[in-house]
């Protein structure tokens, strides 16, 4: 058994566990990272974020998919088999995993493979699969990023080819014809639509009646019908009350009755802290009543030396926070100067056609009771998008009536988590909605759709001013 002592214990090597890893190493501390996968990354790389988008993009590739607005969407005769898609993930997969091993060592960080428990606040045990002790660390500090895993009830027969949750639809040897989704939140709503896009005839189903009900609901309409479009079906306000197998094809019942069969069944009804093999009460850690760990503003757990960051400690749940929160965190262990997390952050949703907004939403805005006003533009107003395929989308920018403040900005369509960061970075600094007025922006590109939104805010409240 190995004994050793260091500075700092990361556990856990998703996007969280990386950026505090690095952050500690190159502040000169000793880091060692555990993680109990056979490869680094945590479910960002290995089941989550890299290869959901990975698929999204094999996929809008393979089938030609901008070129339908132009040929019309019979024009690629092409079959597309998993092993097409899957290529394509492994390369990308393979080359992540190798950069992540490369800037590990690069940074002299020791990764040591084994599930990490606590023995008490100052000493992590790594055992192996089979329960051996093989490792024993003593540090000061330690980051939990344990991460999360869908939330799959005991008595519901998952497999690898019918039955499915987002991480075991990464195994299945073919293409379903037909598809049903349960649960219209970002990974149903994602996974739906690239299927859909691949022409599987899809039913997302949720208890609610429309999906992703953290959006603006005008960006929501939009969506929806950007997928009905695309074939998609949404049954809302219905429960399930069983999931079956019958060899080939799944069941599902219920409770109002009805019945809905189909090849294949994406469960994804949520997600859970991976806190089971930790022993954190060892530490004298105690869960929330939803099974995460709860940190302060800096992240540090009621153990003030020991921090817990990403999905762990609960939503957001994105790797795009969960890499800010872990960088935080370390650095404030390690006494350096930080700064509070964004108020202000992107959230991106990767469905075809894909989303992504920052700030409030109309509603928000609404039950705060702010005065505010909208500009918009629609894709068909922005040359870029004619010349490349003619796909739905729009721009919405919420701002303050009467200071001009931009208070949110919402863009469904292509290239809306890439042209986001222009809204984000004007929020950051506090700027109105005139700013986007006054600037020259590249012509023919997606960022024309701010210029075009301001305009059309600016103009609707200029006259009181
Ligand atoms: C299908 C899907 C699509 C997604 N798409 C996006 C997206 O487009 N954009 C985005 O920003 N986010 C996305 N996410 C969310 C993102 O993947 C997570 O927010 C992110 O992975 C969380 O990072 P983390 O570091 O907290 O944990 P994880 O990435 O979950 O990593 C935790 C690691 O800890 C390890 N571990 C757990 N317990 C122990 C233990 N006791 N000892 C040792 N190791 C342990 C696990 O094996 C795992 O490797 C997606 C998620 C899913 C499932």
């Amino acid at each position: 058994m190995q004994e050793l002592s260091v500075d700092y214990v990361v556990i856990g090597s998703g996007p969280a566990g990386q950026k505090a890893a690095i952050q500690a190493a190159k502040l000169g501390k000793s880091v060692v990272v555990v993680e109990q996968d056979s490869h680094p990354g945590g479910a960002s790389l290995n089941s989550g974020t890299i290869p959901s988008k990975s698929l999204r993009e094999a996929i809008l590739a393979l089938t030609d998919f901008y070129e339908r607005s132009f040929y019309g969407k019979d024009h690629l005769k092409r079959t597309i088999s998993i092993n097409d898609l899957n290529y394509r993930l492994h390369k990308v997969l393979d080359e992540q995993r190798r950069i992540i091993l490369h800037q590990f060592e690069k940074n002299k960080i020791q990764l040591i493979c084994g599930t990490a428990r606590f023995k008490d606040d100052h000493h992590v045990e790594i055992v192996d699969q089979e329960d051996e002790v093989i490792a024993c660390i003593e540090s000061h500090f330690f980051l939990i990023a344990t991460g999360s895993k869908p939330r799959n009830p005991m008595n519901l027969p998952f497999d690898n080819q019918v039955i499915l949750d987002s991480t075991r639809l990464l195994q299945i040897d073919h293409l379903p014809k037909t598809l049903i989704v349960l649960g219209g939140g970002i990974i149903g709503s994602e996974y739906a639509s690239f299927f859909a896009a691949l022409g599987t005839e899809v039913t997302v189903v949720d208890k609610r009646d429309h999906l992703l009900p953290l959006l603006d609901i005008e960006i929501g309409l939009h969506l929806q019908q950007a997928l009905t479009n695309i074939g998609l079906k949404v049954v809302g306000k219905k429960q399930p009350e069983s999931i079956t197998r019958n060899n080939n094809h799944v069941e599902v019942r219920f409770t109002d009755g009805s019945i809905l069969q189909a090849e294949m069944l994406l469960y994804a009804l949520g997600r859970e802290a991976n806190v089971n093999h930790l022993h954190i009460g060892n530490a004298g850690i105690t869960l929330s009543p939803k099974g995460y760990i709860p940190v302060n503003a800096l992240f540090q757990t009621r153990v003030p030396h020991i921090y817990a960051a990403g999905d762990v400690i609960g939503g957001p749940a994105l790797a795009a926070t969960g890499m800010e929160q872990g960088r935080l965190a370390a650095r404030h262990a390690f006494g350096v100067q930080t700064h509070h997390f964004p108020t202000f952050y992107p959230i991106g949703i990767y469905t075809i056609p894909e989303i992504s907004s920052c700030g409030y939403t109309e509603e928000e805005l609404k039950q705060l009771g702010f005065r505010y006003a909208v500009g918009r533009a629609y894709y068909y107003e922005i040359a870029r998008n004619q010349i490349i395929g003619n796909d739905p989308g729009m721009f919405k920018i919420l701002f303050h009536e009467e200071t001009l403040e931009i208070l949110g900005i919402h863009i469904i369509g292509r290239a809306a988590t890439e042209v986001i960061h222009i809204g984000q970075v004007a929020m950051s600094f506090n700027a109105k909605i005139d700013y986007f007025i006054d600037q020259v922006f590249n012509y023919p590109t997606y960022a024309e759709g701010y210029r075009i939104a301001a305009l059309n805010g600016f103009n609707k409240v200029k006259h009181k001013k």
